[in-house]
């Protein structure tokens, strides 16, 4: 049974999504969600989101529509944030079949128009990589949850990341990254394959940059949470000449409504993708098209905001 608060809240926000969320989230950002659920203690707002979740199922099903994603996803336990032997041997291996695949295609650079080729590859390769991360993240933001196949554990990680975000910042390289590099590793064996087989140079370069920089985007995310006294010289200049993302840049993306600034390389493609307002973004027209073609909306249409909301570091905790 729901309180009567859950049957208030409920009611209240079924009303005001009417007639269709699609449209009616236009007209009511996310920012008013996180007003209403600001209010009750954390104990009060999970066991009220579970109830609100399990009547929206119920409702679903009575209305013989496909359930809303659930909000509700396998948060991190303890963290391990050493680096292992394991986590060294994906990010080194990986690592050395990219830079193998780009070397094999520098090797053949043979005059200016290889030498263009390779350098239009690379630089394509460094956008597409920030369209690529920011692509992802609003994807596994919004959609799946903990069990969901494959991505569960990248989904539940970005969750936590947002309720916890400094725990990034204490992670060591190889341990941030191996998730990334260890899938990556089989597509950069084959690339490494095509290489040897005489792909052209734009190819070589342009594979291999787009792969090394996808993983490596995780690393860049981690360096924009971080203070630029706690930063290498050469990151914190790389980050004020735009080429990597900024701590100014990603932290909009933890302030509500959560939706805009999704890129974690360089940030170049956000004006682009995120353009006036989250509700004229390309993310929100997306959202609406995936919502009308297969009825499945995002998370953040319906997810209570409070767990987005970032939780007090223990250690500073009253
Ligand atoms: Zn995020
Ligand atoms: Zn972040």
């Amino acid at each position: 049974m729901l309180t009567t608060a859950a049957q208030a809240r409920l009611a209240g926000g079924l009303a005001s999504r009417q007639p269709t969320p699609a449209t009616s989230r236009a007209a009511a950002p996310r920012r008013l969600h996180v007003a209403a659920v600001a209010a009750p203690a954390k104990e009060e707002a999970l066991s009220l989101s579970q109830e609100l979740e399990a009547e929206r199922q119920r409702r679903a099903a009575a209305a013989g529509s496909a359930p809303r994603p659930t909000g509700r996803v396998v948060l991190e336990s303890e963290d391990e944030l050493k680096s292992t032997f394991e986590h060294r041997a994906w990010v080194y291996g990986g690592t050395a079949l990219m830079a193998a695949t780009l070397a094999q295609g520098l090797a053949h650079v043979s005059g200016p128009s290889d030498a263009a080729a390779a350098g239009a590859a690379a630089l394509a390769a460094y956008f597409l990589a920030d369209v690529g991360t920011a692509f992802y993240h609003w994807g596994v933001d919004n959609y799946g949850d903990g069990n969901t196949p494959v991505f569960g554990g990248q989904i539940a990680a970005f969750q936590g990341h947002h309720q916890r975000p400094w725990t990034i910042t204490e992670r060591e390289v190889c341990n941030n990254l191996f998730p990334l590099f260890r899938p990556a590793s089989f597509f950069a064996a084959g690339l490494l394959g095509t290489a040897a087989l005489g792909a052209p140079v734009w190819w070589d370069v342009w594979s291999s940059s787009f792969l090394f920089l996808c993983c490596m985007s995780q690393q860049f995310h981690a360096w924009s949470h971080m203070k630029k006294s706690e930063l290498p010289a050469a990151v914190v200049a790389l980050q004020d000449a735009g080429l990597l993302i900024s701590r100014k840049d990603h932290g909009a993306h933890h302030k509500a409504p959560f939706n805009e600034k999704y890129s974690i390389v360089s940030g170049w493609c956000n004006p682009l993708l995120d353009g006036d307002s989250p509700e004229t973004s390309v993310y929100m027209r997306l959202e609406k098209w995936i919502a009308a073609k297969w009825g499945i909306e995002p998370r953040g249409w319906y997810e209570p905001d409070y767990s987005w909301q970032e939780q007090q570091r223990p250690e500073t905790a009253a």
